[in-house]
């Protein structure tokens, strides 16, 4: 089946048409952090939107070139590295590897290149040089180089493709040095900033002087040297649309380097924004949060990132510990019906016979199909986890009825293991019970065989304590972590 995604270019959904002509490779290109502090849940829920966006393609079975840049450059870097007096990479180093094991921590697949702004200037300059020679970017008397929307404009060139514009209250030829800044504010924006004395040690000699990169122009480089001068897909939060992609268009396609006709990027999709508690995360109001905050409180990578997976992605979504808590829960659901599976089908070709086809296996290899299906339509999360509910309901139902065998429970397993290749929820590998446990396991069976009941639930209260809960099976009684 087609899968569409809403395109905030034609602010549609699209059907998903790969610019390879194959059909088959796909180009996608994600913002990456900004490392001059800790990434917080916000920037996490759009950097795991991008691997739903990956993991997605690759099970529909495109080959993904996945591109995720380190903005190791940049005005708040400067600000942090003049406050702390430490040097630009030793600076952002510490912050780079949090965020590489924040990666790690949230499952996420790690990106095929995930290139630095510092590693690229030859490329911004010689993007910025392009700009120059085709009259779209003009040199300052300080030495710094401004990318002119008015010339933009007059050659051709579409500015405001992702946000609307009112160019009847733009100040033609007026600039903007800062990298962030509303629309309202549009104006000629900065693709190489002379350096100030601000700046201290960070610049780089530039045919017009000293200085560094604008943040806008390093992933307009790198995204271009790496998936070529027209791609797929390019990804990022709601508050990129303007201007940082807005300028990344302007820069690419004022630079004419795509084929005739072709855009710089096919499908450019954003992820609503995070709040917590129903606010805009901010420090002072206390409701701000690392990765790291979260799984000192208890939780786990999976657990965040099965609740990060909730929400649809251009929903705005509302985090809360609460909401944590549910997806714990969830999750626990799953992993018990799992291991439930697991034992089922660790009996091979069982002898009991399910009662008919209607019983079969059929209704839980459904999974995928429904799955699909709701994925398939602009990544209807919801839909997607519905049928993986559905099919937990049914497997325990099942389960319950003893109406599964080995083989069935097998193919159920399968089912969930193409469905968790998206997810990325996976069920951790089954813990192991520790000796003492298993001991005070026996004991209370002993208790039992004796009729000393007392004895038995004073056990079975003690295993609990621990956190080990006493299920008695048909196969008799085993323990299972709460
Ligand atoms: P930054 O490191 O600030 O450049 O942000 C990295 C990514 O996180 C960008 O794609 C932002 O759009 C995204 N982002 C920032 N704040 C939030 C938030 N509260 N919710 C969701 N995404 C966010
Ligand atoms: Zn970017």
């Amino acid at each position: 089946m087609a899968f569409r995604l809403f395109n905030t270019l034609s602010r549609t959904v699209q059907e998903f048409v790969p610019v390879d002509g194959a059909g088959r490779n796909v180009g996608l290109y994600c913002c990456g952090p900004t490392v001059y502090d800790f990434a917080h849940i916000g920037n996490w829920r759009t950097f795991v939107f991008g691997d739903l966006v990956r993991r997605y393609l690759e099970f529909k079975g495109y080959r993904v070139n996945h591109v995720m840049n380190i903005t190791d450059v940049d005005d708040k870097i400067i600000d942090r590295v003049r406050e702390t007096k430490s040097p630009l990479g030793e600076f952002t180093a510490r912050f780079e590897a949090a965020f590489f094991e924040d990666l790690k921590t949230l499952n996420c697949r790690l990106p095929h290149h995930t290139p630095h702004a510092t590693g690229h200037i030859p490329e911004i300059l010689a993007l910025i040089g392009k700009l120059v020679e085709r009259g779209l970017a003009y040199r300052t008397p300080e030495g710094s180089v401004y990318f002119s929307i008015e010339k933009y404009r007059a050659g051709g060139g579409q500015y405001g493709q992702l946000v609307k514009l009112n160019f009847d209250q733009m100040r033609v030829g007026e600039r903007v040095a800062n990298d962030e800044y509303a629309k309202e504010a549009a104006a000629d924006f900065a693709l190489w900033k002379a350096r100030t004395a601000g700046d201290g040690e960070v610049s780089w000699p530039s045919p017009w002087g000293p200085g560094r990169p604008g943040w806008h122009i390093e992933c307009s480089a790198m995204s271009m040297k790496l998936l070529g001068p027209s791609f797929d897909l390019h990804l990022g939060g709601e508050d990129l649309m303007f201007p940082h992609h807005e300028d990344e268009i302007a820069q690419s396609e004022g630079a004419a380097l795509q084929p005739p006709g072709q855009p710089f990027v096919k499908y450019w999709l954003h992820g609503a924004h995070l709040l917590v508690e129903g606010k805009k995360m901010s420090k002072s109001l206390g409701n701000f949060f690392t990765l790291r905050d979260l799984l000192a409180k208890g939780f786990t990578g999976r657990e965040i990132r099965g609740l990060l997976l909730r929400a649809h992605y251009r929903e705005t979504f509302n985090f809360t510990l609460d909401g944590l808590q549910d997806a714990r829960v969830s999750l626990l659901r799953l992993d018990d019906c799992l291991s439930k599976l697991r034992e089922v089908a660790a009996q091979g070709s069982a002898t009991q016979q399910p009662p008919g086809p209607a019983a079969g296996s059929e209704a839980l290899a459904a999974l995928t199909e429904q799955f699909t299906a709701a994925l398939d339509e602009d990544l209807n999360i919801s839909g997607a986890w519905g049928a993986v509910f559905e099919w937990v309901r049914e497997a325990n139902r099942r389960l319950a009825e003893n109406a599964l065998n080995g083989p069935q429970a097998a193919a159920a397993l399968a089912a969930w293991d193409k469905v968790d290749a998206v997810l990325g929820v996976g069920a951790p590998a089954e813990i192991a019970v520790p000796p003492e446990i298993n001991a005070l396991l026996e004991a209370r069976q002993a208790a039992r065989r004796a009729k000393d009941f007392s004895r038995a639930d004073a056990l079975r209260g003690e295993l609990k304590a621990k956190g080990w809960l006493i299920e008695d099976t048909p196969k008799g009684a085993r323990v299972k972590r709460v």
